[in-house]
């Protein structure tokens, strides 16, 4: 019998992560979660945090839906702040633990600090990674990590050539006792950021999002079975105002609230009751475009975030991310995205080309920015989507939008613009 530390990151759900099921069930189980506060910090010339106020209340949500979870079965939830390897060690060795499990994550820092982990807890105790939340995992990638395409395309033939993806498994009905003489529960978001205490999105996209296993179900089951939007996926994925062009499963699945293996079992018994439409497989092709980030990711370590020094951020950089440069279209995208901390694929990609290609600024600016501003910030999916759109890494063809064409065929009366450029709304800049 030995006394297990669940390290949980960005997998904060129970059903589908391996980390919650046994062989052997432990003797005991504590269960982890550590803010970085590096991620609190300013970034350098950037006057923002790596995690801003809509993602940080996103993910306290998310935590304190877990532990509701982890406290029905038997388990609870700690959650500390500061460097998350120092924390999980020294648990380890205050707790007499020998097992530390850890998801196996696509992202270079997250790798380091597993790495790290594993020296600064020695041979005594045993650390295991294991890798969830994608489609695929190692054994069912149709080729080794290294031999990652550089196109999606490639990827995706010989994925969909090869399709065997593993089922999802359910969520574990009791779970090990929590050690004896262990701290539980977690510090008050108020106290760590008072602006994510009280952030709200703007009231103009209609939509909030909040976080954690059953809102993910709940934005699943109107998506699919109440709305029946899953049906026009295909025609409406370019949208720009509403609630229901696109899936918006984005942020559940980047905290892990959901895994996409849940999402496309659900989109499978869709199709077995309503039959399949190229819509229902084009949700799935771009759960494919996440997977290939994902793995790209792994391919890439350090090199994701590209090699020089950053910059110092120019006026031009600034006035973007103000939702000032005078291009509505651009402008109304970026007001969004401070806005609500979500922007659509279609917003996403225009507002990335107008920076790195009618700016010239640097695209890892950018990515930084979004980083901050997004709930569904995913550090595989940002950073792979902001180097296909500058063109630089694995595939280097040129992407560049020509943003008028665009808001012409977009958003051609205008409404999207219209809808966001309100001035005095739209200068959001939080420094924590
Ligand atoms: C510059 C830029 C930065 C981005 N940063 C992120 C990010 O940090 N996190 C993130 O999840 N997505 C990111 N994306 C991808 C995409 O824009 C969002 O996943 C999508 O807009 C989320 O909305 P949705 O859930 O309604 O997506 P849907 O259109 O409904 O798609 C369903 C799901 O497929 C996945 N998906 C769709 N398109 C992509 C894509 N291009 N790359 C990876 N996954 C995709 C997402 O998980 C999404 O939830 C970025 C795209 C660009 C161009």
């Amino acid at each position: 019998m030995s006394r297990m530390l669940v390290w949980l990151r960005s997998d904060l759900r129970l059903a589908d992560n391996p980390l919650f099921h046994f062989s052997t069930p432990p003797e005991s189980l504590l269960c982890v979660f550590v803010l970085d506060d590096a991620w609190l910090d300013p970034l350098p010339g950037l006057e923002a945090s790596r995690i801003g106020s809509a993602r940080l209340r996103f993910l306290w949500e998310s935590l304190i839906a877990l532990r509701g979870e982890l406290l029905k079965r038997g388990s609870d939830l700690l959650v500390r702040i500061g460097s998350p390897v120092e924390a999980v060690a020294e648990l380890a060795e205050a707790h007499d633990i020998d097992e530390v499990r850890v998801r196996a994550d696509a992202g270079w820092e997250e790798w380091q600090a597993s790495v790290q982990l594993a020296e600064r807890l020695g041979s005594q105790v045993n650390l295991t990674c294991h890798q969830s939340g994608t489609l695929l995992d190692e054994a069912s990638l149709p080729m080794a990590v290294e031999d990652i395409p550089p196109s999606f395309s490639a990827f995706r033939r010989k994925v969909e050539r090869r399709w065997v993806i593993p089922d999802a498994v359910p969520a574990p009905v009791t779970l090990p006792s929590w050690p004896a003489n262990a701290p539980r529960g977690f510090p008050p978001l108020g106290k760590i950021c008072s602006s994510a205490a009280v952030w709200a999105p703007d009231e103009r996209g209609g939509f909030a999002f909040s976080g954690g296993e059953a809102a993910g179900w709940a934005r699943l089951d109107h998506y699919l079975w109440e709305s029946g939007a899953v049906a026009r996926y295909k025609q409406t994925r370019n949208g720009l105002v509403g609630t229901d062009f696109s899936t918006r499963f984005s942020p559940w699945l980047a905290h892990g609230c959901l895994s996409a293996r849940q999402v496309l079992e659900e989109v499978r018994a869709w199709e077995a009751r309503h039959g399949a439409n190229e819509s229902s497989y084009w949700v799935i092709f771009e759960l494919l475009w996440r997977d290939y980030f994902h793995w790209a990711a792994r391919q890439e370590g350090a090199s994701l975030f590209g090699e020089r020094e950053l910059p110092a951020p120019s006026e031009g950089f600034r006035a973007w991310c103000d939702g000032r440069t005078g291009v509505p279209f651009v402008d109304a995208a970026m007001c969004e995205l401070s806005a609500t901390g979500w922007l659509s694929n279609r917003a996403r990609q225009n507002a990335a080309s107008y920076l790195v290609r009618d700016l010239g600024g640097d695209w890892r600016l950018g990515a930084a920015w979004f980083e901050h501003c997004l709930i569904d910030y995913d550090v595989a999916s940002n950073w792979g989507n902001w180097r296909y759109v500058a063109g630089v890494g694995r595939d280097t063809r040129p992407r560049a939008l020509d943003v008028h064409d665009q808001a012409e065929r977009y958003d051609p009366d205008g409404a999207y613009a219209a809808l966001w450029l309100v001035p005095s709304l739209c200068v959001h800049r939080e420094v924590p």
